[in-house]
């Protein structure tokens, strides 16, 4: 096992702390920061998260590095930005779930597979790797007591394995189209949508085929929130497990998601679509902690952060350290109140083409000084540079890039810096070029590859 850790006290001083005998990780897929309760959302749809946020550290701003799956969990496991990662043989050259591993922790993952799939590598560093068609299966009507067979799947892991020390990763796509639960749609008229929102009505409404308007928008809002409901009931049985297992005060638990959903704000058109842009709607995600063996100083964290800091932060806590190259860095000295500034934030929308040839950097994002800059590569729609002071404008309407030439150069630069990272890596694989029918059939359930292709 890993050495002792060091985590702050009000004081100061530093008190050495036994490394948590578990940590638990789980991304729920496409879920807005404000998908939350406990993050503004007036439904009650996380009375458990936000159980676990008052125990424990909230995130306020935490930024995704992506506004899809496959980049936005590599950057998680990674630490690193997509581009940055390497691909080549599909493996993640930078795992951090490796130095766990290494460090005695026993590593298993369940996951809804598609993007987090082996396929892609991210099973990199994990002793147990189990992906499932789940959202395959889930096309068909679900009742809405079913508690997700993946968190399941998780439990009963962590009942037979769990008097080892031990880092779980849990994934599922139940926030992600298609919207099925219909928790909170009483009262509500669906216009010209069935009573779920299922792929091929999401397809048409994306692509222009089906008008919507404000009453279909706050019926799918509706039933998206189901999905963050649902989610929420499903993590409470992991921490039930946890409890009965009489390790719930020794296991460190993160909560967040790799992307948001935009859901209909800019555009009524874009409703139940990410991977298109890198507004605050798709890269603006919930980030949860707890940390049973303290109560840290700062329990809400204002400042800026990212998903990259994660893992990094995982590590931390287990007294692990990190490789020297990661870019993410633990946010143990933010819950300390030791750092006490934004972390600049990189996002990048890349190699979303479906072809080859098609640009690699399609759009890329800074979020820093409380502006966000938005670069779009010619071939997207967009004008060349979006920028937006979030405080005064957090719907990004208001482009500011001609007011402002000066900050916005000045950013430009870093944004620039950033984007030269970007090397040799070794291009990502697409959608496209999977080859295996059932891993075709998830991606193709969940939207990424479309009826018309190959
Ligand atoms: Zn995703």
């Amino acid at each position: 096992m890993a050495g002792l850790a060091l985590a702050g006290c009000p004081g100061g001083r530093e008190e050495p702390l036994e490394p948590p005998h578990g940590l638990v990780l789980i991304g729920l897929d496409t879920l807005r920061a404000d998908g939350l309760s406990a993050y503004g959302n007036p439904r009650p749809t996380s009375p458990v998260l936000d159980a676990l946020a008052e125990r424990g550290v909230l995130f306020e701003n935490a930024i995704s590095n992506a506004s899809w799956t496959l980049p936005g969990f590599v950057g998680i496991l990674t630490g690193r930005p997509f581009s940055r990662e390497s691909f080549r043989n599909r493996g993640l050259r930078g795992s951090l779930v490796k130095p766990l591993r290494e460090a005695g922790y026993a590593t298993a993952a369940f996951t809804e597979g598609g993007y987090v799939s082996s396929f892609f590598g991210m099973d990199q560093g994990f002793d147990v790797f189990e992906e499932d068609n789940y959202h395959v299966r889930k096309q068909a009507a679900v009742p809405e007591s079913e508690s997700l067979e993946t968190f399941a799947r998780a439990r009963e892991w962590l009942e037979a394995n769990a008097s080892e020390p031990f880092f779980l990763f849990v994934h599922t796509y139940e926030p992600h189209t298609p919207y099925r639960r219909r928790r909170f749609v009483d009262g509500l008229d669906p216009g010209v949508l069935g009573e779920v929102y299922d792929l091929k009505t999401n397809v048409r409404v994306v692509d222009g085929r089906l008008a919507v308007g404000e009453a279909e928008r706050e019926y799918v809002r509706a039933l998206y929130d189901g999905g963050v409901e649902a989610s929420d009931r499903a993590v409470g049985e992991l921490l039930e497990t946890l409890e009965s297992l009489g390790i719930a005060d020794r296991t460190v638990v993160a909560v967040t998601s790799d992307h948001g959903e935009a859901l209909g704000e800019r555009d009524p058109q874009e409703l139940g679509k990410h991977g298109h842009a890198l507004y605050d709607s798709v890269l603006h995600v919930p980030l949860i902690l707890h940390d049973p063996r303290r109560r840290y100083p700062v329990q809400r964290v204002g400042f800026q952060v990212r998903t990259l800091d994660v893992l990094p932060t995982l590590l931390d806590l287990a007294g692990v350290a990190p490789p020297a190259d990661v870019e993410g860095r633990s946010l143990v000295p933010l819950m300390r109140g030791s750092e006490r500034e934004d972390r600049v934030a990189y996002s990048e929308l890349m190699f979303r083409g479906r072809k080859k040839q098609d640009a690699l950097v399609e759009r890329s994002s800074l979020r820093v000084e409380g502006f966000k800059l938005i670069a779009n590569d010619p071939s997207v729609d967009g004008p060349a540079l979006e920028l937006y002071e979030l405080a005064n404008d957090p719907d990004e309407l208001v482009n500011l890039a001609d007011e402002r030439p000066r900050l916005r150069s000045r950013l430009y630069f870093q944004l620039l810096e950033q984007r030269s990272a970007i090397d040799d890596h070794g291009r990502p694989p697409v959608a496209t070029e999977v080859r295996q029918p059932a891993l075709r059939e998830q991606l193709r359930a969940l939207g990424y590859i479309r009826g018309d292709e190959p």
